[in-house]
């Protein structure tokens, strides 16, 4: 199939908010597009909200009139599924009903071409199971875009178990055509994307739920220290806790209960609220009219304290050194007995070094520089810390303007055990065989925005540094949640990169 031929038509089943995304961006790629609606009207107003979008284009100067003109007359209505019988290919984006698509398809299935290729947006359904009841499942395949599609370049291109190379393979040229970057990814629950997308936001949840730092304290340690847009909570309030929390459940139940994917009670208990994020005004924050957040606690520690002059560590660490004599504190060879201790753990807690070291858990304060700490710096305390010890090194490193974020014991901090988290998910993803080391961290990097791969993201923590993450979480909390990918462990161990193949 030549999907680059001049007036190649592709049939849009659904005018919603997807379809009218999939009907531009095929129509600016040069495409005819024949499109369907089953609401009465539906089609019509479709097409006037994708004419609207294309003329604010011109406006703004990004496309000409005239090609706009042309656009517009690529575009036609067909009133009856049979009237797409002449497109060679045909993407679906009805309501996520698997009855639903299955019906169209079997129907479509009677008009299109022996070679035409049957595509569905679905965002959650198995494509097997769409193409179930079909005559040829070998021309049925996934072709998921994002929300907005027109501004989210990624298409993921799912191949069924029976989906032919070539469907894939030209679907994906199609996507091109689209202006999109395709990344073909097997057919398994949440694809990529909203599989691997599970780990942040989780996780994250997760450090509420033990009450180790609150919502403000975790999304500013993600951006500040991982360069993260957006936090995981800021996240789930923006695309609604109504879409994050089913579409957890879904993958979840997809992967049979794997506890890596599970969230926590307080996602349901949100969702159950109906504190869906900013569409209802609260959700992990309160927002009011204008969108601003109300009332969050600052996720910094301010603290009117002296900084300490003299610390100790609890083990030797050369880095933890370097960093401390940059700071001009002058560092004891060892405890005095009233000063705090300092240690810059790689997965365990403070409470946990306290023990290995003898170090006195009082004074004892824990440092993450395993992130970016130009603007911001975590630090941590076992239970039964003095207040201030803590306050002392809080005050020393905020120094030179750097903000503290003073969070409640957790192997991992919250930097450390986030980004584990997602690169453990992205390891599993390539171990097994859910799409290449390189389309896994383009399509995160795509798709959920994130600063880079979550496999590079692992490559910049270091495969043995996240590995040692995983494995006392998972030590310490006794779950499997935090069991390290057969991926990870190999490449750690042999000192390779989280992107080696084989
Ligand atoms: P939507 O509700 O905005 O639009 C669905 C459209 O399908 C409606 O216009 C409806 O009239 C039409 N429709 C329903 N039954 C039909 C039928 N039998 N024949 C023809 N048209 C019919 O939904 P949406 O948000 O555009 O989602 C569509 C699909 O895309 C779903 O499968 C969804 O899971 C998937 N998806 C959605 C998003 C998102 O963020 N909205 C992202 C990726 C994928």
């Amino acid at each position: 199939m030549d999907v680059k031929a001049e007036g190649f038509a592709v049939g849009v089943v659904g005018a919603g908010a997807m379809g009218q995304g999939i009907a531009q961006v095929a129509l600016e790629g040069g495409c005819k597009v024949v499109l369907h609606d089953a609401k009465p009207g539906g089609a019509e107003a479709g097409r006037d909200l994708i004419f609207g979008r294309l003329d604010r284009l011109v406006e703004k100067g990004r496309l000409e009139a005239d090609a706009v003109a042309g656009m517009k007359a690529s575009l036609s209505i067909a009133p009856a599924l049979a009237d797409l019988g002449n497109c060679p290919v045909v993407v679906e984006a009805v309501f996520e009903d698997l009855d639903l698509k299955r019906s169209i398809f079997a129907e479509l299935e009677k008009h299109v071409a022996e070679d035409a290729i049957l595509a569905s947006n679905t965002s959650s359904l198995p494509i097997a199971a769409i193409a179930r009841n079909c005559a040829k499942p070998q021309r049925v395949a996934g072709m998921h875009f994002f929300n907005p599609v027109p501004l989210m370049k990624l298409v993921e291109i799912i191949k069924g178990p029976e989906t032919a190379d070539d469907v894939a393979v030209a679907l994906a040229e199609l996507g091109k055509r689209m202006g999109r970057t395709p990344v073909t990814v097997q057919d398994a629950p949440g694809f990529l994307v909203n599989m691997g997308g599970r780990a942040y936001t989780t996780e994250g949840m997760r450090l509420i739920h033990e009450g180790v730092a609150t919502p403000a304290q975790i999304d500013a340690v993600m951006k500040d220290c991982c360069g993260f847009r957006m936090g995981p909570c800021e996240l789930m309030d923006l695309t609604g806790i109504d879409v994050n929390y089913p579409v957890s459940m879904i993958v979840y139940e997809g992967y049979l209960h794997d506890p890596r994917l599970k969230t926590v009670p307080l996602h349901k208990a949100l969702y159950e609220a109906g504190r869906l994020g900013r569409k209802t005004k609260a959700g992990h924050y309160r927002y009011d009219d204008k969108g601003n957040v109300l009332d969050a606690p600052s996720p910094d520690h301010v603290t009117d304290a002296a900084p300490a002059a003299t610390v100790s560590l609890a083990e030797p660490d050369a880095a933890l050194e370097k960093f401390l004599g940059g700071l001009g504190v002058k560092i004891t060879a060892s405890d005095d007995g009233s000063s705090p201790i300092l240690c810059a753990p790689v997965g365990e807690d403070a409470t946990s070094v306290a023990v290995r070291t003898g170090a006195d858990h009082r004074r004892l304060v824990a440092i993450d520089l395993s992130a970016d700490i130009s603007k911001r710096i975590t630090i941590m305390t076992a239970p039964g810390a003095d207040a201030a010890a803590r306050d002392s090194v809080a005050a020393l490193l905020a120094k030179d303007g750097c903000k503290v974020t003073a969070i409640k014991d957790s192997p991992g901090f919250i930097a450390q055990r986030l980004r584990a988290m997602i690169g453990n998910l992205s390891c599993e993803m390539a171990q097994v065989g859910l799409a290449s080391p390189e389309e896994i961290d383009l399509a995160m990097t795509l798709g959920l925005n994130y600063p880079q791969g979550p496999l590079a993201m692992v490559d910049a923590m270091g495969t043995r540094a996240t590995l040692r993450v995983l494995e006392q979480l998972q030590a310490l909390t006794g779950e499997d949640r935090y069991r390290p990918s057969l991926w990870l462990r190999r490449r750690a161990l042999l000192g390779l990169s989280a992107k080696t193949a084989g």
